[in-house]
Formats: C-alpha cells, sequence, structure tokens
C-alpha cells in the first residue's frame, strides 16, 4: 500500500557544472548518475516540524522522553516484540561477549540463509535491510516522525589486512557513491539535507593511514596547515600544478604514492555529494588512523565547503585528548577560513583500543571509566555548540549520541546560546534501532534528527551487529528505561485489544 504513494522516476541529472569539480569529474558524476534510478516519495515531503519557528526555550518537553506511545506509534506489536527480546539479549553477558564468534560459527554451521533466519530479529532491529526497497520504507517510515536516515556503510578494515589493494578500493568507491545516491533518492524531508557516512580506510589502506597519522603527529601547527594546503590542491584537479605534493610530511615514495593516489576517490565522492546535495560525515575510525582522517577531512573541506557546509569531521569523545584535538582543527580551519562540521560521538572501538594499548604496551587512549567518557562528551559538545554559537554560518554540529543526559545538555544548551534548531547547524544524530523514545519526540518537535542505518546483507552486516551488542553492554544493562518503556507500550496495546 504504502507503494501507491511512491512514485519512481528515472533520475534527471542537470546540464550545469559541479561547483568545485572539473569538467572530467562533472562528465563522470553525470555518466555515473544515469546508472542509479532515482525515487521520489510524493506524499511526505514537508517536514512535520519545519512549519512554525522553535521559540528559545526548549521547544521538545524533556518528558516526552519517557512517552512510549509517542515513541513507538510507528511501531507494529511484533516489532515491539522483537525490540524488547533484542533488547533483552543484549544484556546477556555471554551472549554480547561472543558474538561475533557465535555469529562467525553461525555462519560455518548454517551457511548464510539459515544464520539469517535466525538472526532476523537482531539484523532487522538495527538494519534497514539488504535492498532499495526496504531502505526506502525504513527511511519513508521514520520521515513520518521528522526523522531522516543517515546512510551508513559497512565496510571494516584495520591495519594488517593484506587484501586491501586497488581494486577493493575501486570497489568501495563505488560502493561509497551508491550510498550517497541512496542517501539523497531516500530524502523524504526536503529541503532538510540528506546525510551519509564515509569511511576513509575503505578508501586508503588503514597501514597507510597509519604511517600518515604518526608523520602528520610530528609536524607543528604551521607544517600541518601547509599539509592540509597541499594535499587539498594535490586533490583537486582543478588547481594547477605540475607534480603533486603532500608539503612537509615525511612519508616513503611508496607510501607518498597510496596517499596521492587515494586523493581522486575521496574527490570523486566529494563531487557526486556536491551534486547530489548530500552531506557527508567522515567516520571516526582507529585512534592510530585518526589524524590521517582529520587531515583527509580538512582538505575535503578546504574544497567542497566553499558555499556549503558539505563536509564534516567525527570526534569521539572516549578518548582523552577529544577536547584538544577538536580545539586544534578548529583553529585550523579558522586559519584557512574553512567551514567546520563535526560529529561527535562517543567512539565505538573501545574494547580494540585498550586491547591494542595493552598489547604494545603504551598508555590507553581511551577514558578510563564510563563517567568520564561522559563528561568528556559533553565538553566536546559543549565546545562545538559555542563555536556553532560564535560562527554560525561557518560551523555545524551533530550531536551523534543515544544518551539522553547528553542529549537534554545539548538541547538545553543550544537554546541557551538562542540558538535554532531548524536551521541545520545543530542536528542530532541516533543509531537505527535505538533510542526511539529520543529520536521521535526530537523530530515531532522540530528539531532535526537522523538515524545512522546501515543496508546489507547478513554476512556483511556481522561486524557491525557485534559491535552495535558490545559497545552498548554497559548501557543496556543500566538502560532499562528504554525497555521499561517497550514494555509498558505493549502492555498498553495488549490491554486496548481486551
Ligand atoms: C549518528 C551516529 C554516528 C556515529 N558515528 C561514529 C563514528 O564515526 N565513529 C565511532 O567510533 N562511533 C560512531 N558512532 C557510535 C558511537 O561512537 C557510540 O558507540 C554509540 O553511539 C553509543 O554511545 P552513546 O553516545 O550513544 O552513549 P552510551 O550508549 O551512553 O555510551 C556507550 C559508549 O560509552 C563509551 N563507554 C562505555 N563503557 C566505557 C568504559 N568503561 N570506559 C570508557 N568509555 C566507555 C563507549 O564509547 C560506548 O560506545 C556513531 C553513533 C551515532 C548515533
Amino acid at each position: 500500500m504504502l507503494f501507491r504513494n511512491i512514485i519512481l522516476h528515472s533520475r534527471t541529472t542537470s546540464p550545469r557544472p559541479v561547483p568545485g569539480c572539473s569538467k572530467y569529474m562533472t562528465g563522470m558524476i553525470r555518466r555515473y548518475s544515469q546508472h542509479i534510478p532515482a525515487r521520489k516519495c510524493e506524499a511526505n515531503t514537508a517536514h512535520p516540524g519545519t512549519q512554525k519557528s522553535l521559540p528559545i526555550t526548549p521547544a521538545i518537553n524533556f518528558k516526552n522522553f519517557s512517552n512510549h506511545h509517542l515513541a513507538f506509534q510507528h511501531k507494529t506489536t511484533k516489532e515491539l516484540l522483537r525490540s524488547l527480546f533484542v533488547l533483552y539479549s543484549c544484556s546477556i553477558d555471554t551472549l554480547v561477549n561472543n558474538s561475533f564468534k557465535l555469529l562467525r560459527m553461525g555462519e560455518w554451521l548454517m551457511g548464510p540463509r539459515l544464520l539469517r533466519l535466525l538472526i532476523s530479529p537482531f539484523y532487522y532491529q538495527f538494519c534497514a535491510g539488504n535492498s532499495d526497497q526496504e531502505m526506502m520504507v525504513t527511511a519513508h517510515n521514520l520521515s513520518k516522525s521528522g526523522v531522516s536516515i543517515l546512510v551508513c556503510p559497512l565496510v571494516e578494515s584495520d591495519v594488517g589486512d593484506q587484501q586491501l589493494r586497488s581494486e577493493l578500493f575501486n570497489t568501495n568507491l563505488k560502493e561509497t557513491l551508491d550510498l550517497v545516491h541512496m542517501a539523497a533518492q531516500n530524502n523524504y524531508l526536503k529541503p532538510i539535507p540528506a546525510m551519509c557516512h564515509v569511511k576513509i580506510s575503505a578508501l586508503l589502506s588503514p597501514d597507510v593511514m597509519m604511517r600518515v597519522h604518526d608523520a602528520y603527529e610530528l609536524l607543528s601547527f604551521k607544517d600541518r596547515i601547509s599539509v592540509v594546503m597541499a594535499v587539498a590542491d594535490a586533490m583537486d584537479p582543478n588547481t594547477s600544478k605540475s607534480t603533486p605534493s603532500i608539503g612537509p610530511l615525511a612519508l616513503s615514495p611508496e607510501d607518498t604514492k597510496d596517499l596521492l593516489d587515494c586523493l581522486p576517490r575521496i574527490y570523486e565522492i566529494g563531487c557526486v555529494a556536491t551534486e547530489s546535495k548530500v552531506i557527508l560525515l567522515i567516520d571516526g575510525e582507529y585512534t592510530y588512523v585518526k589524524t590521517t582522517i582529520n587531515l583527509l577531512s580538512l582538505a575535503m573541506m578546504r574544497i567542497f565547503n566553499s558555499e556549503k557546509l558539505l563536509v564534516w569531521n567525527t570526534y569521539q569523545g572516549y578518548l582523552k585528548n577529544t577536547l584538544n584535538v577538536l580545539q586544534h582543527d578548529l583553529d585550523i580551519a579558522t586559519e584557512l577560513k574553512l567551514k567546520f562540521g563535526a560529529k561527535i560521538v562517543r567512539g565505538a572501538y573501545l574494547e580494540m583500543e585498550r586491547s591494542r594499548a595493552q598489547r604494545l604496551g603504551y598508555p590507553d587512549p581511551v577514558n578510563d571509566t564510563y563517567q568520564l567518557t561522559c563528561a568528556n562528551y559533553d565538553n566536546v559538545v559543549e565546545l562545538m555548540l559555542r563555536a556553532v554559537h560564535n560562527n554560525q554560518e561557518d560551523r555545524a554540529v551533530m550531536v551523534a549520541t543515544n544518551n539522553e543526559a547528553s542529549i537534554r545538555k545539548a538541547v538545553s544548551l543550544l537554546h541557551e546560546l538562542g540558538l535554532d534548531p531548524q536551521k541545520g547547524n545543530v542536528v542530532f544524530g541516533q543509531v537505527y534501532g535505538m533510542a526511539e523514545n529520543i529520536s521521535v519526540p526530537l523530530g515531532k518537535a522540530g528539531y532535526r534528527v537522523y538515524k545512522s542505518t546501515p543496508s546489507g546483507s547478513v554476512l556483511e552486516v556481522l561486524p557491525y551487529l557485534s559491535r552495535r551488542l558490545n559497545e552498548n553492554r554497559t548501557v543496556f544493562k543500566g538502560a532499562r528505561r528504554e525497555r521499561q518503556l517497550l514494555s509498558r507500550e505493549l502492555i498498553s496495546r495488549l490491554r486496548s485489544t481486551s
């Protein structure tokens, strides 16, 4: 029935040049785009919350975070039962501790079909499915609550992954471009822009990223600025240069070549995103590759953020040094007059970071306790909100968390600073399948809310699922609230039918 309201159109590409992209790239984008059919949903194109202006005092009543009717009205009773089952399972230590092993063993013993059946409650809790149609239904359903999808890639790679070769990067590039288009096509809340995650480790070997990180760390502030400018120049085919250079970054010839080779891939993604009007959120990954990501993000901002805030980088609050790193990158942005967007997350690689630090004998980069991470996270969000307040046209932040206390603090500060939540320079993000009691009331009250939503086959999703279960162990155990709300909604539905 839903599809009666959804009209499929073939994509029409505009003949105008893409800002920041060469004629060659613009032609490539057009050729590429012709292969991707576009969809348009005629219903629901207006954002439910954008009709009225929000007052300076919080427009959201925080009590709505406890309103189970509001949070789950878009869910069927079967979906509620599934969510309850999944959230209870997540609090079972043995299951969560061994989730990846169990999933892999299941794949080996049963094959992908049976495994899919077995883990389908988990899969559909956290993933949109494996087809364009499933993604469209998910996006459309979310849009009814004023919530957008944030399309999430499933590539997972780390140092030592030997199979990372240029063919794989090209495959990953194609997949990333598909995701950018998927984000654009499933945007039912226009003119609110679509968003898409981008993983740099899908485009450049993590081993090279680690060595670039080490070399960049050694540089002075002034030299880092030179490197950002040099890398942006090398990335942008419109700049006139005889030989592309990476400035004062001391790398071996092989690593220099690999870094330079990845720049056209990144550039193509930036051009396609510009053309499709999709904001790129560059993901935060492991600490030992993080400054490479910061460097490439700043270089991208230099090329693609000249008119709009199209490229945003990620900062992870679980790291002890994040406040300094964010301030450092804000300083570079100020120095180079860049528009700068930041997604602030707590961080998803806690166990890997801790075990690597222990194995290699260096200080643990992650805060010692969950409470310290929470305090640090809120401080990082505050730094960014104040930066937005001081420069509203050139700064933007996504408060990306499922944590209710952090959302309350951010919303309160946003209003205290007199920022307009509908301007688009302060947005919120939650993981698909979690924190419905936060996303839905925020979306309905007119705040800009995105759900990070992966789509892929069961096998592709396994590491993602395992990480989702693992990273949230602490919280699932403490977060009786989401389960309580689900139970209450279920009971109230059963009562009303009896
Ligand atoms: C829109 C969106 C985008 C995201 N993008 C990224 C990304 O690019 N990179 C990335 O790494 N993650 C990303 N994440 C995941 C994110 O980092 C968190 O893992 C996830 O959101 C859960 O954290 P939370 O803020 O919701 O808070 P909570 O659920 O309250 O906290 C869980 C988090 O607290 C931290 N934590 C838990 N126990 C401890 C402990 N003992 N000591 C110290 N810290 C602890 C961990 O970071 C853990 O993930 C994203 C999340 C969202 C919603």
